[in-house]
């Protein structure tokens, strides 16, 4: 069964080839600018040209922020890093709050790590071997699964032969006894010819792995095991330093690349005066991933202090930040966005109770009026009906209360709430 998330109708940013947004594609609407902007940074990212760069997402609940960053993981693709996650979520008892603030930077960065084979005694063996073949750019490649080492042994004949007709018989030497010896990690690009039927279209073998994935199979006390319970606990800084340094070698020899990838903080105000100054410092590292943040507050106080700021964002985080802000829709993009939730929902809905909906979701809010969708398609369903009509959405209308109308209801009967502390006279709920 595959389940309908909020956003699950979002493919992309919807941007052409010059990233100029379409008004409808790839299941996003409107709120042009922004989309456009958040292209600029894709693309940026892709070209891997920029590291530790920080983007706020501002703007009203239900103006597509959250929606906006799904788009750009989905283009992203799966080879760059991209970790979601809401501020609130760093707070816990299990480590602390720069602990789980590392982690998720960590999870955001890749470490690309280039065509390996190992060969390990005892365990499935998989051995590439790519080669050049006269001068095309066809790739011969050999792939042995086993836990023999007499196969590996008779592959290793196979390769001399090859490489005797070749007339190099020197590197085959060397070959054989890396072959047969266990444990050793063997790159080859160019090696030998490999049999017809074997030839394949060239495909390279690369595995992207985040900075924390190694970070926890290196921890002894955790172990790789960790990586699927998620239950990691605090890593040791000496751990990471290690894993720093040998990425670095890496890097050098060659062996593997660092891909900045992008680490999203939704509802950033509820982070701390601790978090912030975290991440001022953290986005100065070299191997920062790109940190978008999003936030539909106003001015307010900002958590661990008594100083208001936009966005409950500390000025001087705010000065290193790129703004890109989302603006509310007109009826026109709340009732295209409507169209294609019907449709990833698999509901009909006659055009006149499609027009009610988006007189609906404008007056309340986006988000309201796509809950009413599912409701309404189960009680179309309950009358028989194929598709959703004007009564249908009445009837939810008056069953479930949007947000300001709950609001009224509150006021109008809080005298029989309990412990109703809220003095008549105030305004607001907060
Ligand atoms: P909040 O500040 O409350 O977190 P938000 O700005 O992150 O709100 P979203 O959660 O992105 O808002 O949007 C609400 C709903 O509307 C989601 O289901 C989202 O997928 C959809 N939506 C918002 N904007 C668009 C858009 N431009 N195109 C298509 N769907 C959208």
């Amino acid at each position: 069964m595959e389940r309908i998330g909020a956003h699950s109708h979002i493919r992309g940013l919807g941007l052409d080839d010059s990233l100029e947004p379409r008004q409808v594609a790839q299941g996003m609407v409107g709120q042009v600018k922004a989309r456009k902007a958040a292209g600029v940074i894709l693309q940026m990212i892709k070209e891997g040209k920029i590291a530790g760069r920080a983007i706020l997402m501002a703007g009203p609940p239900g103006t597509g922020k959250t929606a906006i960053a799904m788009g750009m993981a989905q283009a992203l693709g799966k080879d760059i890093p991209f970790t979601m996650i809401a501020a609130s979520e760093i707070f816990s008892l299990e480590m602390s709050k720069t602990e789980a603030l590392t982690q998720a930077f960590r999870r955001s960065i890749g470490v690309r790590i280039k065509e390996e084979a190992e060969i390990i005694e005892g365990e499935v063996v998989e051995v590439q071997i790519d080669r050049s073949i006269t001068g095309g750019n066809k790739t011969g490649k050999i792939t042995l699964k086993t836990t023999d080492m007499e196969t590996i042994f008779e592959l290793g004949h196979k390769m001399i032969d090859v490489l005797n007709k070749e007339k190099r018989p020197e590197k085959s030497l060397n070959w054989v006894d890396r072959l047969l010896e266990p444990g050793i990690t063997m790159r080859w690009t160019r090696f030998v010819q490999c049999p017809e039927g074997e030839l394949q279209k060239r495909k390279e073998v690369v595995h992207t792995v985040s900075l924390h994935e190694i970070d926890v199979i290196n921890s002894r006390t955790q172990g790789f095991l960790a990586l699927f319970s998620g239950d990691t606990g605090e890593i040791k800084p000496e751990i990471r330093d290690q894993i720093n340094t040998k990425v670095t070698e890496w890097r050098e020899e060659g062996k593997a690349e660092i891909i900045p990838g992008v680490l999203f903080i939704d509802e950033v105000h509820m982070l701390d005066i601790e978090c912030f100054s975290y991440l001022n410092r953290a986005l100065e590292d070299e191997r920062a991933p790109v940190v978008i943040m999003a936030s539909n507050r106003g001015i307010t106080r900002i958590r661990g202090t008594k100083y208001k700021s936009p966005h409950g964002i500390p000025i001087d985080l705010l000065d290193r930040l790129l703004i890109i802000s989302t603006i509310p829709y007109d009826d026109n993009s709340i009732k295209q966005i409507l169209t294609i939730r019907c449709q990833e929902e698999d509901v009909t809905m006659t055009d006149e109770a499609r027009d009610i909906l988006t007189k609906i979701g404008m007056e309340t809010s986006l988000r309201y009026s796509i809950h009413l969708i599912t409701a309404a398609h189960l009680v179309a369903k309950r009358r028989k009906a194929s598709s959703v009509d004007v009564v249908d959405i009445r009837r939810v209308y008056r069953l479930f209360l949007d947000e300001k109308r709950s609001v009224n209801y509150l006021r109008e009967f809080q005298e029989q709430y309990m412990f109703n502390e809220v003095p008549v006279e105030m305004e607001g709920v907060e």
